[in-house]
């Protein structure tokens, strides 16, 4: 696959810049046994009104008359508790992520199965983007130029060591020049925004 052809390319990643994660709607709060209501916020600015409970989300969306129904289910964990899903509202998949596409939040294959930015990189381009996704979920620049990022607050010594194992050996496989090559933001700002969910 040529270079040009993939900057043509919508890519999952740009899609997913207003995305629905089911692990973020969770840390705010949202998937509670009580209804919680959303107005429009930073992270989903096209959404004028979510509400959102146990097994269900409902979502007002702007310059739509329908509203979204998006179904939550919820399934058990190895290690205790329970993780919820997501399901799309056109093909009932389980998903953690719906992406914004032209109707409302989709599952990727229904929201026109986009490629991901790195299948449509050269070996070397991709190992460095994975690079650079690796430094951002570390807190740090996507540059490697900038020093390694240090262990960020609240994550576990071993889950930092494995990642920073990973990040070392994609960077020493790669030239020097990819020191000087800016990074593919438009397909990393997916990453910086949901950083912690990646
Ligand atoms: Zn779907």
């Amino acid at each position: 696959m040529t270079r040009t052809r993939c900057r043509d390319r919508t890519t999952y990643e740009r899609l997913a810049v207003d995305c629905l994660d089911v692990h973020e709607l969770r840390r705010a709060g949202l998937l509670g046994d009580s209804w919680a209501i959303l107005g429009p916020s930073l992270l989903w600015p096209r959404i004028k009104e979510m509400r959102a409970g146990r097994y269900l989300i409902q979502l007002e969306l702007r310059n739509q008359a329908v509203n979204q129904q998006i179904r939550v289910s919820w399934t058990r964990c190895h290690y205790g508790g329970a993780r919820p899903w997501l399901h799309c509202p056109y093909c009932q998949r389980r998903v953690a992520i719906l992406v914004r596409a032209m109707a409302g939040y989709f599952c990727r294959m229904c929201a026109g199965n986009p490629i991901y930015a790195s299948q449509g990189k050269s070996t070397q381009s991709r190992r460095y983007f994975e690079a650079c996704k690796l430094r951002l979920r570390l807190g740090g620049l996507a540059s490697l130029a900038a020093p390694f990022p240090d262990r960020p607050k609240g994550m576990h010594r071993s889950t930092y060591e494995r990642l920073r194992s990973r990040a070392m050996t994609l960077e020493r496989g790669l030239p020097t020049r990819f020191r000087r090559t800016p990074a593919d933001y438009p397909n990393l700002i997916h990453y910086l925004q949901h950083r912690f969910s990646n």
